[in-house]
């Protein structure tokens, strides 16, 4: 077997992608990878305590606005919610300060916790290692002082902006990256996805021995991969990912090397790009708007279960197909909510995929209306579309505060009734008198709809006609993104007539699936739509999936 490799030591040249499709000597495992155990000697918990100076843990812990004496919610809290974004940048030595710049651009993409962990060379030209600062809340909170910055010296990074399902959210511990030390080396990741079997992984790890920091998926990578016989490096992380199922999307530091590495169905994305700078550094990150922001070129996306390797060395970029080609299946929802409209994800722009849902819609279910209103933020460029298509005015009937944030210190619980109102403002001059058409990106539990619809009745719109720019969600997400139980989801328990009547509008209607599929053209087998469709690429072995039946 040979490995599909390109070193580019003077040029910082970046291998052509293999694809398997066309690619046959895109080959798997490559056998000078495999070697016997050296008699490892593996830590038992290979999570390492921080290094980060105690002033700055002490700090970052302090600032936290997750600081238990508060109580905060989610204001619009009925939305699937992203699981994580990640960057990784090599050949630069401003590496930690452009990763947190980075990070900025992907806070969408997680708000609980940020952290970067750079690989740092003494000026002496002693040995590199790996420095870490990671904290509770938003990038520019966790590295608003700027000694933290200056600690990650070095001209490699990885970063990390984290969203946690409830409990776990204030915990420190489970903010990423993770670093671990073992017999080789130190090693750090960041991952953005979910693993569908982390439940029997760790159980199989602690019942040989491990000990775990966290309660986050990330760590049984970390595990695997300390606790693999193979060498090098590379062959460890190529055998771990052998255990997985599910979704990951993850960047990996090691002293000298960077690793991305995405799974074979490559649910989450994973782009590469270069820096303009002179140093034509190389970056990875789960959106190109990280790259735009840094100014660094796109390249291309990693390709489904694609292993590239960066030597910070000589900055050979090295390609292997990690394991054999299973079907692509992109998450959709990148495209319907997640991603921002100016990235390129799955080499498709998504603000062009949203205004077609709209202009779609619009000829799907047309509504006899006097002005079309996106819910801001995430409705806008479906609105743009619906509006255009249909010929009727466009504007901007709820002005969405950005001030509020994302989530709101409550004193009371009462005023989570209040939460949609500190939002979003109602324009009584756009809606009072007229029959209003709502676009929104999606309904989950409906519980916001009804108060957006209140919110505009009460401004005195005569009619309220709700288009949604997406199918029904019809079941949870396996593949890392934070959704409801099925049973909790509107569209689960209603039909559509039920849930017009739910929210209280005076018509619905959804972009319907075969619509969305034929918007997709041929690449739509190659997305996941398994909350719309119910048919899940990879079982959810260890969750119970509960359809409910339709009720009128
Ligand atoms: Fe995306 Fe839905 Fe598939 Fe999850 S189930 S990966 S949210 S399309």
């Amino acid at each position: 077997m040979a490995a599909v490799a390109a070193a580019f030591p003077s040029g910082h040249h970046v291998s052509s992608p293999p694809n398997p499709k066309t690619n046959p000597s895109c080959l798997f495992y490559p056998a000078f990878l495999k070697a016997p155990s050296k008699g490892l000697s593996i830590p038992s918990n290979p999570l390492q305590p921080c290094r980060l100076p105690p002033h700055l843990t002490a700090a970052a812990a302090a600032d936290s606005p997750n600081d238990s004496s508060f109580t905060s919610f989610d204001l619009l809290s009925d939305k699937p919610r992203e699981e994580c974004g990640v960057v990784g940048i090599i050949g630069d030595n401003d590496a930690a300060y452009l990763c947190s710049v980075a990070l900025h651009a992907l806070q969408h993409r997680g708000q609980e916790g940020a952290g970067i962990v750079s690989s740092h060379r003494p000026n002496d030209g002693g040995r590199a290692s790996l420095r870490t600062v990671t904290g509770l809340g938003l990038v520019s909170h966790v590295f608003q002082d700027k000694s933290k910055l200056d600690y990650l010296s070095g001209s490699a990074a990885i970063g990390h902006v984290r969203y946690s399902t409830a409990g776990a959210a204030s915990s420190l511990a489970n903010v990423q990256p993770f670093l671990a030390g073992y017999r080789f080396g130190q090693l750090a990741v960041a991952h953005n996805g979910n693993l569908v079997n982390y439940s029997s992984l760790r159980a199989r790890l602690e019942d040989s021995g491990s000990i775990f920091n966290t309660s986050s998926d990330t760590e049984v990578i970390l595990h695997l991969i300390a606790n693999s016989s193979s060498r090098p490096l590379i062959s460890r992380i190529v055998e771990a990912c052998e255990s997985l199922q599910g979704a990951y999307s993850l960047v990996f530091l090691t002293e000298n090397k960077l690793f991305a590495v995405r799974d074979s169905h490559g649910f989450r994305p994973l782009v590469l790009g270069r820096l303009r700078r002179p140093s034509g550094g190389i970056v990875f990150a789960s959106e190109s708007c990280a790259l735009d922001l840094i100014e660094a070129d796109y390249e291309r996306e990693i390709n489904p279960g694609e292993v590239v390797v960066v030597d910070g060395r000589d900055m050979s970029v090295t390609s292997l197909c990690l394991m054999p080609p299973k079907p692509r299946k992109a998450c959709i929802f990148e495209h319907i909510y997640f991603a921002l409209p100016n990235s390129i994800v799955f080499g498709r722009q998504v603000y062009s995929s949203r205004y077609s849902f709209g202009a779609t819609l619009a000829r799907e279910s047309p509504a006899d209306a006097d002005v079309v209103i996106p819910v801001p933020d995430s409705g806008f460029y479906a609105a743009l579309g619906y509006a255009s298509e249909s010929g009727i005015p466009f504007q901007q009937g709820l002005i969405r505060s950005h001030y509020v944030g994302r989530t709101f210190i409550q004193p009371e619980q009462n005023i989570r009734d209040l939460a949609v109102r500190l939002k979003l403002a109602p324009v009584k001059g756009i809606l009072e008198g007229k029959s209003v058409v709502v676009v929104d990106d999606s309904i989950v539990r409906g519980t916001t709809s009804s108060k957006i619809v209140a919110l505009i009745k009460d401004a005195g719109a005569r009619e309220v006609h709700m288009r949604i720019a997406s199918p029904p969600i019809i079941g949870s997400c396996y593949y890392g993104v934070d959704t409801p139980r099925s049973e909790e989801l509107i569209s689960n328990r209603m039909n559509v007539e039920g849930v017009k009547r739910a929210i209280g509008c005076d018509s619905l209607a959804f972009l319907s699936l075969e619509s969305l599929r034929g918007l997709l053209g041929e690449e739509a087998p190659t997305f996941c739509d398994a909350c719309f469709s119910g048919n899940y690429p990879v079982p959810p072995i260890e969750n119970e999936v509960i359809r409910m039946e339709a009720v009128e």
